[in-house]
């Protein structure tokens, strides 16, 4: 039940395994979120983004999250001053997870970042179970619902509550215990800078995607 998936970051230098790596262990989702798309767009990243602009995120628990190398690289940025925790490996912009708080306990990962390696993600994890906030994914036919599927909401909370009840949130593989204190560095990005971002977005992009670098 409970193989180990290895995540590691494009260039190879950043890596960590997920513990139990499992479809029912997991919650696998595409989200089209604003957010993500713009977090893609600000690493230079959209070549992450499904044709419509999505993200294929795997939200594990953060104690089932261990980083065995690399960990130098690793850096956080905020859209907002409140906006989630966006983990990436500064050495290729690869996405490592995005997380709340330790109160809320969960870690979405890039599926991609399981990618590497004989390993393939629909093998270890199964294909994604829906999608969420369709509305923003890009072209005039949302995939799927506008609206938050009820369903895989409730699936989402209970899976988070039970990590919660069941001690998964520490260790955190971004935050320390004692202080509850982000591990690695973080940048918040200004207003300005997010507003940069909003162009490029969905559901319908007025800018030219920049070039890689
Ligand atoms: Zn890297
Ligand atoms: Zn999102």
């Amino acid at each position: 039940m409970s193989t180990p998936a290895e995540l590691r970051c494009r260039c190879g230098q950043v890596r960590g395994i997920v513990a139990d790596a499992s479809p029912d262990a997991v919650n696998r989702v595409v989200c089209f979120c604003e957010d993500c798309q713009a977090f893609a767009h600000q690493l230079d990243r959209a070549d992450l983004l499904d044709a419509k602009g999505g993200s294929d995120i795997v939200q594990v628990a953060p104690a089932s999250l261990t980083f065995v190398q690399g960990q130098h690289h690793i850096s956080g940025l905020r859209l907002t001053p409140k906006g989630l925790f966006r983990w990436y490996a500064s050495c290729c912009k690869t996405p490592v997870g995005n997380t709340v708080s330790p109160a809320i306990p969960f870690v979405g990962i890039v599926v991609q970042a399981f990618d590497g390696g004989r390993q393939r993600a629909d093998a270890v994890f199964g294909k994604p179970i829906g999608a969420i906030f369709a509305k923003h994914s890009i072209g005039d036919s949302p995939v799927g619902s506008k609206g938050i599927s009820l369903s895989l909401m409730a699936r989402a909370i209970r899976m988070v509550l039970g990590w919660r009840l069941r001690g998964r949130t520490w260790p955190h593989p971004f935050f320390a215990r004692e202080t509850g204190a982000p591990i690695y560095p973080v940048t918040v990005l200004s207003q300005p800078q997010r507003e940069a971002l909003r162009p490029l977005c969905g559901p319908h992009p007025t800018a030219e995607k920049r070039g890689p670098g």
